[in-house]
């Protein structure tokens, strides 16, 4: 068993299982995703640390825990079509496409899109793809989508999003003001295409920035 193996088993038991993680292919999926794969080189070491981890355009790979509790959240079924908001390292659109069927997973930031794409791709990782633009408009050519998944904060659900969503689907995103006082939240599409809202726990994400969501300004890229 390598070292990043043993880790990997080790980030499992010690921050998922120990927190409550209980389904077995989401722990599954994060005993098979390299983590070490995403983050920068010089910071392989920590890859399994229970914490986000810097990455570039000032972005974050978020902590273990909360890309399982997310995924878990979303209860991905084997056929399932998930657009993943906020690429970021492509990290969380891996262990999601572990689970389902395939992932569009969009990123405002080319940069981080290009280089996640470029580590999905040699990962072997052929259901996501990978798309630059504004996720707060959803993605309309993929859509219905039976999960949204965002790792980015916003006061409220992006309007598109609820459009773009299957019968049943799930929403789990950050919601609040950014960088402080955010829950993470799982919205649930009924068959009047109403969201049914239900919190899971306080988190802290980057700002959701977007048509639908934060609008840009120069402090919130620091
Ligand atoms: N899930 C990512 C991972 O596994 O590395 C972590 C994502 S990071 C916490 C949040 C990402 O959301 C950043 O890369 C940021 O650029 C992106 N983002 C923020 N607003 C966005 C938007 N409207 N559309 C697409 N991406 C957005």
């Amino acid at each position: 068993m390598d070292d990043f193996r043993q880790r990997r088993e080790r980030m499992v038991a010690e921050q998922l299982q120990a927190r409550g993680i209980r389904d077995s292919r989401v722990l599954d999926a994060m005993r098979r995703v390299p983590r070490e794969a995403f983050v920068r080189e010089r910071a392989e070491a920590s890859a399994y640390e229970d914490h986000p981890l810097p990455i570039d355009a000032g972005q974050t790979i978020s902590q273990p825990y909360i890309v399982a509790l997310t995924l878990e959240a979303a209860e991905l079924g084997e056929n399932d079509t998930v657009l993943d908001v906020g690429t970021g390292s492509g990290y969380a659109a891996a262990v999601a496409a572990e689970l389902a069927h395939s992932v569009v997973s969009i990123e405002r930031h080319a940069e981080l899109a290009e280089s996640a794409a470029a580590v999905l791709g040699r990962l072997g990782y052929d259901n996501v793809t990978v798309v630059v633009g504004d996720g707060t408009n959803g993605y309309p050519p993929a859509a219905p989508y039976d999960a949204i998944v965002a790792a980015a904060a916003a006061p409220e659900i992006p309007s598109p999003w609820a459009d773009q969503l299957a019968d049943g689907g799930r929403i789990i995103m950050p919601i609040g003001e950014p960088r402080f006082g955010q829950m993470l939240t799982r919205a649930i599409r009924g068959h009047d295409g109403r969201l049914q809202l239900e919190q899971l726990c306080a988190v802290t994400f980057v700002p959701l920035i977007g048509d639908h969501g934060v609008h840009e300004h120069p402090t919130e890229e620091e």
